[in-house]
């Protein structure tokens, strides 16, 4: 057993989140802690909303809220999609909780003094009209990257790149139109280039990363420069630095205090679990291993800017906190689109989760995207493809093999029939399935989870062809023997359905209980209405306890336990969806 920390990507609190959103890194980061944890390991499973910066601001500006009204909204409808979801967080928290502001502040005093912060002079904005700053989200001008004629002052929306003000080309203030002017100012920066040896040498010793995301890392090394850490902008962490501390014109930047949340998470989980230090057995324990979930976007703060903080912190004068672990692997998505198309809430090529889980089951969802998602390539979201592996596979597939081998068995018997001799067919088919643990175990502890998927759906094909090859319908003058064969299926049956519970978990509780099975078989969050730990302001949060459930090994089926006629588990989902869902699309 070892002590394994999934640190997943942390939503942007400015709107509902879409399902490109939860298939690259919500849900592929639940299916792998659930199989760890099945599989013994001790799993810390953290993430939150991320609150602060620009793009709050200006929407709370547009839409005459505080910020903190608005991500007070957001932050409850994210936590409540990822329940729907079922993903197994051992906290879901937020970035503006006490406890998160004492962490950045920590990790941002520690890297100060050890001297990997620097201030330099840069070229702030201000209102010729006014006098008064600028902050970002109020200056427009053309990208000089891609020439895009409405970038922000930090932002491209339409390239992604960050920007300085400065940059943009024909500034100008989107208060009243007029051209701001540039005067010095001071900013913060954090100084990369100072571990572009101590990275190389981290980023040759590891193993298992999908190759794009470590030949990319690499070459992000070559030519790192200072990155600013604090920004002009009143919502956000203050910096904690004499002199600083009380400025209400300047924060730290947005990036900066999201990526320290999978620290900060760890700690509010452990205060909240009332063992104030246990965090530090996930963070400081050599033998514990990292595993951080993003999309390719992010790759740069988790293979770069995260393993720097952890290194500037750690050394040379020790800190508060003490010495940090870096990431045992930065694990990487690609890209999902949507009927050909980027998704995009503003031309509605969107399907929020909310929606989704409104219409449809949460396993259907997690079906398509651990078997079609973008696991290693971009990928199309598409309704007709959606429907067709959802009803050739999942209900076709596997649900009617759950559905015909529990309602033969309750028929006829009423319980688990007892098994006589075995053929060779029963051995060998009962051997097969019990291989599937080492088969699909060793593709979900690497995180190829399409291959892992494929390979129990595999099983389960084989287990549908012994079926239909036994005929146990056809063996009514020999009881002894249907009751054989279907001992047989529902103990292959039993076993797909643990190889099953990491990606399908709602199904997979279902199922445990039509075979008569009592108790938690697939744990899942709850949403807890929690006091903030420092300043008494409520907020939900997703816990568990995990500790239950099954484990990733063989158990034998009961002959005599009681069974009932199954209602399906799947829903088969009608041609016209497809139709419908492109309507709703186009808007
Ligand atoms: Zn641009």
């Amino acid at each position: 057993m070892s002590r394994v920390l999934a640190a997943v990507a942390w939503p942007y609190a400015n709107g509902p989140r879409h399902i490109g959103h939860v298939s690259g890194f919500g849900v592929p980061s639940d299916v792998f802690s659930r199989y760890m944890r099945m599989a013994g390991h001790d799993v810390l499973m953290v993430s939150g909303t991320d609150e602060h910066g620009t793009p709050i601001q200006v929407q709370a500006d547009a839409e005459g809220v505080t910020p903190r009204e608005l991500v007070d909204r957001y932050n409850r409808v994210i936590v409540e999609d990822l329940h729907g979801l079922g993903l197994s967080y051992d906290l879901f928290t937020r970035t503006t909780t006490g406890n998160h502001y004492q962490v950045v502040q920590e990790l941002f005093s520690g890297l100060y003094d050890n001297g990997y912060i620097i201030a330099k002079t840069t070229l702030g904005a201000i209102s010729p009209s006014t006098g008064r700053t600028l902050p970002d989200r109020y200056i427009e001008g053309t990208c000089p990257i891609c020439g895009y004629d409405s970038a922000r002052g930090d932002q491209c929306d339409n390239c992604g790149n960050q920007l300085d003000p400065d940059q943009l080309i024909n500034p100008r203030s989107k208060i009243n139109g007029e051209t701001p002017e540039f005067v010095e100012t001071e900013h913060f920066f954090l100084d990369l280039p100072a571990f572009a040896e101590q990275l190389n040498a981290w980023l040759d010793t590891r193993e298992g990363w999908r190759p794009n995301v470590l030949k990319f890392s690499k070459n992000l090394i070559d030519d790192l420069q200072p990155r600013a850490i604090t920004r002009d902008l009143e919502w956000g962490v203050p910096i904690p630095l004499e002199a600083w501390r009380e400025r209400d014109d300047k924060r730290i930047y947005v990036w900066f205090d999201a990526v320290i949340g999978y620290l900060s998470a760890s700690i509010e989980w452990a205060r909240r679990t009332g063992d104030p230090e246990a965090w530090r057995q996930w963070w400081q324990d050599p033998q514990a291993e990292g595993f951080y979930f993003m999309g390719k976007d992010n790759i740069v703060f988790h293979s770069v800017i995260w393993p720097s903080i952890l290194l500037g912190y750690s050394g040379p004068k020790p800190q508060a906190l003490g010495a940090l672990n870096l990431p045992t692997e930065v694990v990487s998505s690609e890209y999902l689109t949507m009927e050909g198309r980027k998704f995009s809430s503003s031309r509605r090529v969107v399907i929020y989760v909310r929606d989704f889980l409104e219409r449809y089951d949460a396993d259907a969802l997690r079906y398509f995207i651990a078997v079609a998602g973008p696991e290693s390539n971009d990928t199309d979201f598409t309704w007709s493809e959606f429907r067709r592996r959802n009803n050739d596979e999942l209900v076709a597939g596997w649900g009617n093999l759950v559905n015909r081998s529990i309602s033969m068995a309750a028929k006829n018997f009423g319980e688990i029939p007892a098994a006589g001799e075995l053929t060779a067919e029963d051995t060998a088919l009962l051997a097969s399935v019990r291989a599937g643990y080492d088969g699909v175990g060793q593709l979900l502890a690497k995180h190829r989870q399409k291959a892992a998927i494929t390979e129990a759906m595999r099983v389960v094909g084989e287990v549908n062809k012994y079926f239909s090859d036994q005929a146990p319908w056809k063996l009514k003058e020999d009881k002894a023997r249907m009751g054989t064969v279907l001992h047989v299926a529902l103990q292959a049956v039993r076993d797909c359905n643990t190889l099953l519970t990491p990606f399908l978990p709602h199904a997979a509780q279902r199922i445990h209980e039509l075979l008569g099975g009592t108790g938690v078989h697939a744990p899942m969050p709850e949403i807890r209405e929690v006091e903030d730990l420092d300043t008494g302001r409520t907020y939900p949060v997703l816990m568990g306890d995990y500790t239950v459930g099954a484990k990733w090994e063989h158990v034998e089926i009961v002959a005599g336990t009681k069974l009932e006629a199954p209602t399906p588990v799947f829903k088969k989902l009608d041609e016209s969806i497809v139709e419908e869902e492109l309507a709703r699309l186009q808007g």
